[in-house]
């Protein structure tokens, strides 16, 4: 798939096999067409029988009746072509979401995050929405309009080819209007995009922040940023409407006022006898028949602009780098040693990580140990596969991990994060998505193993508790137990685990201590280790300081050999022992 594809092509890719749909749509709307143009010619019938002096009352109505009936078959065409038109429209925009998601899951998991699911779902979700009505209404519309156009002027041309070019003298000139109505397009749009989705995220961070706010006394201040966002996000529309109103009432009025040069001119050759009564009087009614379809095409200009725009955006989402994996194993991987050969990586410009050399072996316990930022995180996702590395290789068991395909690869790793996302479903679905051809009772196994069987035996409604959206009825201790035991339920290799920092209750850490110890029995463990006393028996600590490896060993050869690590260690040692005075003390 191209970038430069243009908004039409990609449309009707994503129309596929519903493409027939448009076509249908478009026939029906030219047949429509056709019933709108032909009053007309029944209408030129009457004209010359008035002025033949034809007095036959009867004849006349049935003229009347004609009319009526192609009005009416317009109007029944026109909603068949419509309804085509729509149908074909759902099929575009589910072919839309569903190319997105197939994408996203093709995607750097990484990449998928650092875009948010906020926006992505917005993209995904109300964006492509938001343009349902115009893309169904303006492949009928804008086609018969076009017929009607075409089909009026090459009769106005047969009629008379000067008051034909006479009758599209405004057409210009509102044009020129149109165009600078449309001049600041992309920055206006633009700033009303940023400032509705600054509303947006004020207006969650208000909400989520609620707490937080309240207990730091903040709620003026937090109202008063929303109210601003609110303020600009209404601003910017109105800015935009005030700068374009002015042009777009002129385009809208002197585009169609056909008649401003058809009548003064038509008049002079009237005057001047080249041009005939009979013939005026129809030219000035079909070129007021111009108007109506010139307006229906003008009108889709601004919003097929805002369809162009939503379109890019889902392309832009559809053409993201992808991992570039191979469907099946090119390389076996022998055992589950990671090695990390030389490795460079950075997010955007600035690399993170410098020639990172590592080895975690088959079935050890490794921990990654460093100040904050220092590249601990990055060097576990790496691993995960979240990115691809710069430059360098990772292998596991001897095979490079891009030779190994991503369901192989996902089926070798399960990592542990402290927000590890519970779904919206009951704790017995959560913790089987780590295998989810497992039994109940292997489930239960698993969280037995991992703790967890007593604390949710005493939920409501025990395995079968709905866990809210994200986890929410849960205590970040109890989150992280259950996304334990659906790692321990998947049974993977490798466990990359990061520890949690925020709940740091004692009888929490050492339930977790436990259960991952029970998870990771002969497995390769990666900890991204925030509590150092946690690790002390690891069998290697890898000291990570500003993207490089300073030392690796144990903690007593650690404590020897680098005085980064004794630092941290000492740090550590004064912390947990000021928190466990602080705690006797009260
Ligand atoms: P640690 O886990 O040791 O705290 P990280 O690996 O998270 O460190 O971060 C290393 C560096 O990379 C930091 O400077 C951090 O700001 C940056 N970083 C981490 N994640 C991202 C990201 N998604 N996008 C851009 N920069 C990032």
């Amino acid at each position: 798939m191209k970038k430069e594809k243009s908004t039409f092509g990609w449309i009707f890719t994503f129309a596929g096999q519903k493409r027939s749909g448009y076509i249908a749509s478009v026939i029906l709307a030219v047949i429509g067409a056709a019933f709108q143009i032909l009053p007309f010619f029944v209408m030129a019938r009457v004209i010359g029988k008035l002025l033949a002096g034809n007095k036959d009352l009867a004849g006349y109505l049935i003229d009347c009746a004609v009319m009526a009936a192609f009005w009416l078959l317009r109007v029944l065409f026109h909603s068949l072509s419509t309804a085509q038109s729509h149908k074909a429209t759902f099929a575009v925009l589910g072919n839309i979401r569903k190319q997105g998601l197939a994408k996203l899951a093709k995607m750097p998991l990484g990449d998928v995050q650092s875009r948010g699911s906020g926006e992505l779902k917005n993209i995904l979700v109300e964006r492509v929405d938001s343009i349902e009505p115009t893309l169904a209404h303006v492949i009928p519309e804008m086609s018969s309009n076009a017929v009607v156009v075409l089909a009026t002027f090459i009769y106005l041309l047969v009629l008379d080819w000067r008051m034909a070019l006479v009758s599209l003298i405004t057409f210009p000139i509102g044009m020129v209007f149109f165009m600078l109505m449309m001049a600041g397009y992309n920055k206006n749009y633009a700033r009303t995009v940023a400032a509705t989705n600054t509303l947006n995220d004020t207006a969650v961070e208000y909400i989520g922040g609620i707490e937080v706010i309240k207990v730091f006394g903040k709620a003026k201040s937090s109202y008063e940023k929303f109210v601003a966002a609110a303020k600009e996000c209404a601003q910017s529309y109105i800015d935009w409407m005030n700068k374009s109103n002015f042009f777009f009432t002129f385009a809208m009025n002197i585009m169609p006022a056909t008649l401003l040069s058809v009548l003064p001119i038509g008049g002079l050759l009237l005057k001047n006898g080249t041009l005939m009564p009979e013939k005026f009087v129809l030219i000035v009614i079909l070129s007021m028949g111009l108007i109506t379809p010139i307006i229906g095409c003008m009108k889709f200009i601004d919003d097929l602009a805002k369809v162009g725009t939503v379109i890019g955006q889902v392309t832009d989402i559809l053409t993201a780098s992808e991992l570039s994996r191979p469907e099946t194993d090119t390389q076996m991987p022998r055992d589950s040693t990671i090695e990390l050969h030389n490795v460079h990586f950075g997010y955007g410009e600035t690399e993170v990580l410098h020639g990172v050399n590592l080895t975690f072996r088959d079935g050890t316990v490794n921990a990654l140990v460093g100040p904050s930022g220092s590249g601990k995180s990055t060097i576990a996702k790496l691993i995960a596969a979240f990115w691809d590395v710069g430059s360098g290789k990772i292998t596991v068991g001897g095979a490079d991990i891009r030779s190994i395909s991503s369901e192989h690869y996902n089926k070798l790793i399960a990592y542990v994060s402290q927000d590890n996302f519970l779904f919206d479903n009951t704790v017995r679905e959560n913790i089987r998505m780590g295998k989810p051809a497992a039994t109940d009772a292997e489930v239960e196994r698993a969280a037995r193993d991992c703790g967890c069987y007593d604390f949710i035996m005493g939920l409501e409604n025990g395995f079968d508790t709905v866990v809210g959206s994200g986890g929410g009825h849960l205590s970040g201790g109890e989150k992280q137990r259950i996304s334990i035991a659906r790692a321990m339920l998947k049974n993977a290799p490798i466990v990359i685990f990061d520890e949690a920092t925020a709940y740091t209750d004692p009888e929490n850490e050492a339930i977790i201590q436990e259960s991952v110890a029970r998870l990771v029995r002969g497995k390769t463990l990666i900890v991204i280790a925030h509590r150092l006393s946690t690790i002390v028996d690891a069998d290697q600590i890898v000291v990570v300081n500003d993207g490089h490896i300073e030392a690796a060993g144990t903690q007593a050869e650690l404590l020897q050999t680098c005085p980064l690590y004794e630092t941290l260690w000492n740090a550590h040692i004064a912390s947990r022992d000021s928190a466990e005075g602080g705690a006797d003390r009260a």
